[in-house]
């Protein structure tokens, strides 16, 4: 009989391997899981590593084994985070999140929580978040970042600024030539328009997506606002 099991050994590199194809360093303390397999949904992760640990959306519990490999490549567990923040309130974006427990913190918007508990997003129980994030600075550590409420694609979605590093997660606001839907639960296009008008205003050199490719460039990030803006806002005026 052939014996398929891999040596503890063989998993190690396999492992390795998965976690450095995964995890794409941005600039020192900040890193990218970007999700690549569009046969199935997930969101893309990001690390922030000052003097506290930061993780955004941590995606679909089934796919887990991403976030967990990406972190394992910087040396990382996931007990080891101290902050997981949540753009919206979506599934793919937040379901793993009850994996996470104190002393580790779940941060997500008021609306988000809310919505959540108005529309659900697929599993019975979810934990309470340990703070909410308004408009405003907040303050993590030694990083300093900006939340602006971003209605439109969720009534609970935001984008979080990072002045320092011109860093802008956007959730699923705004992609690389694409837009977040706005015809789920609480979606509404002439939000999400709004939303977009008020970010495109920042100054951005990284713009991070929930979804698909990151963008690196003052110029690139401002071309992929009017690309938004030409293609596709005519789509968001009557609803
Ligand atoms: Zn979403």
């Amino acid at each position: 009989m052939v014996d398929c099991t891999l040596s503890g050994a063989d998993i190690d590199s396999v492992e390795s391997f998965a976690g450095k194809d995964i995890s794409m360093e941005i600039f020192k303390g900040l890193h990218a899981f970007i999700w690549r397999d569009f046969q199935a949904n997930n969101c893309n992760t990001y690390f922030i590593e000052g003097s506290k640990k930061i993780l955004v959306d941590p995606g679909i519990f089934q796919f887990f084994s991403h976030v967990r490999a990406g972190l394992a490549h910087l040396g990382l567990s996931p007990g080891q985070i101290d902050v997981v923040v949540i753009t919206h309130e979506h599934y793919d974006h937040m379901d793993s999140v009850h994996l996470f427990e104190k002393p580790t913190w779940i941060a997500m918007s008021r609306g988000a929580r809310d919505s959540i508990r108005k529309y659900g997003n697929g599993r019975e129980v979810f934990p309470e978040p340990d703070f909410m994030l308004t408009e405003g600075t907040l303050n993590i550590g030694n990083a300093s970042f900006y939340i602006i409420p971003s209605p439109g694609h969720s009534p609970g979605s935001i984008c979080v600024y990072w002045p320092d590093r011109k860093v802008l997660f956007s959730g699923d606001t705004i992609f690389k030539q694409s837009i977040g839907r706005s015809d789920l639960p609480g979606g509404q296009g002439s939000l999400l328009k709004e939303s977009i008008l008020r970010i495109s205003k920042l100054d951005i050199e990284y713009l991070l997506p929930g979804h698909g490719e990151i963008i690196e460039g003052k110029k690139e990030v401002q071309e992929n606002f009017r690309f938004i803006e030409r293609q596709w806002f005519r789509y968001l005026e009557d609803n």
